[in-house]
């Protein structure tokens, strides 16, 4: 078992910075999920951890000992990947015993620690069968199956579950996640999808353009988004947004006006709240304008209006029903709505 330290830890290529100045803490047994948009530096990061990419800055810790320049193989690390990379001639059992040969682990104890490995993943019935002749799901098993087997010191997981259709991709990650609370083996996650790291994550690290937006639990970054970037990519919708200004504790935009808020501060502001916060209101109402779509969600209705320039989504209760373009007025308590400067983006309140 390890912990994982990054100090400041770059990677340029020649003008371009692919991950900037990254200092984390890891502490042993965490899982941990690095979260962002395609480029935004979490396979880099993963990748350098795994001694995939020599960092061009900064210092890299597997436990105690600084491992810039210490070879992939020599690191204790098992790496799961979205393409599950497995032997095509080998059977099932001989592809998640194959680390154990490869380390010249005693061969006495392959067996138990193969079928102690498929047990985990509910693969016993299907040890003699080739990869091709297994499902996407029954695939990813194996794989995590032959990281499972080396029993290493951190597993690195980037995008495991991307291949696998809806369905699959939710049973897999409680699979994963009921692994980790058994081996409690350090987990690395990369993903782009923001439900996967809120449902796995002990903390989430949100990544933008190389740079670490916010470090957080789940709940941190679910109510205290850092800034627009991240309020605007957690949450299922993610947060509205609105520019206006803030004078007095009254928040004025267009079609909106909201009293209440904080008086410490004044200016231009980007105001947030959640769709699920806010509700359909014809008394009080603070944002008046019209319906611009409604989706049916079953244990409720997502109605959308425009205000401005903004689109905003306000969770309605199931029976709620409405027609495009019909008049619709909407109210947010003053007391959950989230303020973020708004030329840097970053939070005020
Ligand atoms: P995705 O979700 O699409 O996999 P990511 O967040 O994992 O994205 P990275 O693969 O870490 O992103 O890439 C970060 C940035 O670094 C990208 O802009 C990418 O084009 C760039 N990059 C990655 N590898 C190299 C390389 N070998 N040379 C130059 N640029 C690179």
């Amino acid at each position: 078992m390890a912990g994982i330290r990054l100090d400041k830890v770059t990677k340029r290529w020649g003008d371009f910075v692919g991950v900037d100045t990254f200092s984390l803490d890891i502490p042993d047994a965490e899982f941990l999920v690095l979260l962002g948009p395609s480029g935004c530096g979490k396979t880099t990061t993963m990748r350098m951890i795994a001694g995939l990419e020599t960092p061009t800055t900064g210092d890299l810790y597997i436990g105690d000992q600084r491992v810039n320049d210490l070879e992939p193989k020599d690191r204790d690390i098992a790496m799961v990947f979205q393409s599950y990379g497995l032997y095509p001639n080998m059977t099932v059992y001989e592809n998640i015993r194959f680390p154990l040969k490869v380390r010249k682990v005693d061969p006495a104890t392959h067996n138990d620690r193969v079928m102690q490995a498929s047990a985990m993943v509910e693969l016993d019935d299907f040890l003699h069968r080739r990869p091709a002749e297994l499902s996407g799901g029954q695939r990813q098993r194996v794989a995590l199956a032959r990281a499972i087997v080396r029993k290493p010191t951190v597993f690195l997981m980037d995008e495991p579950l991307s291949n696998l259709d809806a369905k699959l991709r939710v049973s897999t990650r409680a699979q994963i996640k009921n692994l980790h609370s058994q081996l409690n083996t350090t987990t690395i996650y990369v993903t782009h999808d923001q439900i996967e790291a809120m449902t796995l994550a002990d903390r989430v690290v949100v990544m933008n353009k190389g740079l670490v937006q916010q470090v957080g639990t789940p709940t941190d970054i679910y109510d205290t988004p850092a800034n627009t970037f991240v309020a605007g990519f957690i949450g299922s919708p993610a947060m509205n947004l609105m520019e206006g200004k803030l004078e007095g504790g009254v928040f004025n935009g267009e079609n909106v006006t909201i009293k209440g808020l904080t008086k410490k501060y004044s200016g231009p502001v980007t105001l947030g709240f959640r769709a699920e916060d806010a509700e359909i209101a014809s008394k009080k109402a603070q944002i008046g304008s019209k319906v611009y779509s409604m989706e049916l969600l079953g244990e409720a209705t997502m109605v959308t209006m425009k205000a401005g320039g903004a689109l905003v989504a306000v969770k309605a209760g199931k029976e709620y029903r409405s027609k495009i373009g019909d008049a619709i007025s909407a109210s947010v308590p003053p007391s959950i709505c989230h303020l973020f400067d708004k030329s840097t983006g970053e939070r005020i309140a």
